[in-house]
């Protein structure tokens, strides 16, 4: 079995894409979302986005990502950290990091005890060091 797939495989329930709040996108997120979805800039902004200053984010509907239907519509030009979702470098810096975020995704395991969890972690967030590796 593959290191990544001992902490985590996606249950596909759909919980971290529901919510009020959402990620923000970076440049990167953003022209990478306007490629997948081949519109202009402005129509992307106008569909899918909430811009409020500098800050650009998916839009919210009905309680979730503008693009959450029965699974991720836009995978492949989702945002890095969708992508790098749940297993986030926070997870290494307490335990009760750990326990907050696997309540609120199941598709981490349990099985393994906090320290052998982070010891498998560690090393796969250092194979995976640039944002690009995640997606
Ligand atoms: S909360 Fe976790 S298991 Fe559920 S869809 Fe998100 S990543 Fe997958
Ligand atoms: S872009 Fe996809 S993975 Fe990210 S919150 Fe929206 S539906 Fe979920």
């Amino acid at each position: 079995m593959e290191e990544l797939e001992q902490l985590f495989a996606c249950r596909q329930c759909g919980f971290c894409c529901h919510g009020e709040t959402t990620v923000s996108l970076d440049a990167a997120d953003q022209q990478r979302m306007i490629d997948y979805l081949q519109l202009s800039r402005d129509e992307v902004a106008r569909r899918y986005w909430r811009i409020s200053g500098s800050v650009v984010q998916m839009r919210i509907v009905d309680h979730h990502c503008v693009f959450y239907n029965n699974g991720c519509s836009i995978y492949h030009g989702r945002p890095w950290r969708c992508a790098q979702w749940p297993l986030v470098p926070a997870l290494l810096l307490d335990e009760a990091n750990y326990q907050a975020i696997s309540e609120s995704c199941p598709g981490i395991t349990r099985e393994l005890s906090y320290r052998h969890f982070c010891t498998i972690l560690r090393r796969v967030l250092a194979r995976k060091p640039s944002r690009e590796e995640h997606r």
